[in-house]
């Protein structure tokens, strides 16, 4: 290996000045000097260029593929933090050029991640609006339930036959909550209907709601869902105040939905999820219609 001399207080002086030399932050006299040296050093000349290579690599970087602002900074500390001398001057040189290699490949990498869970985080977060809409404006801003819980058979006629069955999974699977309501709803403007539990808990109202899916999907891959729970995939959201467990059954969205904590949004969905997707999936050997009269949704 062919080992440049350079240690010597010049040359270290000169190599914590070549960040700011690149720059253009020097003064003229320290750019004088820096550049008189460099005449002189072979060893300094070729850690300038290794130097320059890596900004190229970084700027090249930035600007074509727009990685996240953190791993940016955190690439440019690194660069900054680059300590002259220690390595002797060949190994520093390819250092500098294994970085420059590394920081395109990870930035690459890193990028393409970076934008396929932005979007999938926006799917995420535009399915399960529908779920929250619902809750806020039939339960919460429409306060379409009473104070003291309709009977199961009101509630069961009121879901009609097809979703009669359900109410028995969601009084089941959601201990210690008591299902005030339970109607086909729909937000004015909007053609989706909504199955529509309505219950009381924890202090607070809290939906199940499930909707056809129509063309809804909540993306695949491990990055975007929260926990799997009895083969159910589920997701979390925080939107409007309110903490939304989805997942996806039988052609269907469901939805837990409440200002309770992610934790314990999550914790209930994940005990209802299995058995409503189980229900779903039994029933979907019949056409799924929701032709109930629906509930006006009082605003
Ligand atoms: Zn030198
Ligand atoms: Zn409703």
């Amino acid at each position: 290996m062919n080992v440049l001399n350079f240690n010597s207080e010049q040359c270290l002086r000169v190599r914590r000045q070549l960040d700011a030399y690149l720059s253009n932050e020097l003064l003229v006299e320290t750019t004088g000097e820096v550049l008189r040296h460099l005449e002189s050093c072979a060893a300094c000349s070729k850690e300038l260029e290794a130097r320059t290579r890596v900004r190229d690599a970084l700027r090249k970087a930035a600007a074509n593929q727009v990685p996240p602002e953190e791993l940016r900074h955190s690439i440019q500390r690194q660069v900054r933090g680059m300590q002259p001398g220690f390595f002797g001057g060949s190994r520093s040189l390819s250092w500098a050029f294994a970085f420059a290699a590394l920081v395109i490949v990870l930035g690459g990498i890193a990028t393409e991640h970076w934008i396929t869970i932005q979007r999938g985080r926006r799917i995420v977060a535009g399915v399960m609006a529908i779920g929250v809409s619902d809750h806020i404006q039939c339960a919460i801003k429409g306060h379409n339930y009473p104070d003291i819980a309709n009977p199961p058979e009101k509630l069961r006629q009121k879901l009609g036959p097809r979703y009669a069955g359900l109410l028995e999974v969601v009084e089941q699977k959601l201990p210690g909550f008591e299902v005030l309501e339970a109607h086909v709803c729909s937000i004015p403007g909007s053609p989706r209907k909504y199955v529509h539990f309505i219950t009381r808990g924890r202090g607070t109202i809290l939906s199940v709601i499930l909707t056809r899916s129509d063309g809804a999907q909540l993306p695949n891959g491990s990055s975007f869902r929260t926990v799997a729970s009895g083969g159910v995939n589920l997701y979390q959201a925080h939107l409007d105040g309110m903490n939304a467990a989805g997942f996806e059954a039988g052609g269907y969205l469901g939805f837990v939905v409440s200002d309770l904590s992610p934790a314990v949004t999550m914790q209930l969905a994940s005990g209802l999820a299995p058995s409503l997707k189980a229900a779903l999936d039994a029933g979907s050997g019949s056409q799924a219609r929701l032709d109930l009269p629906l509930v006006p949704v009082t605003l």
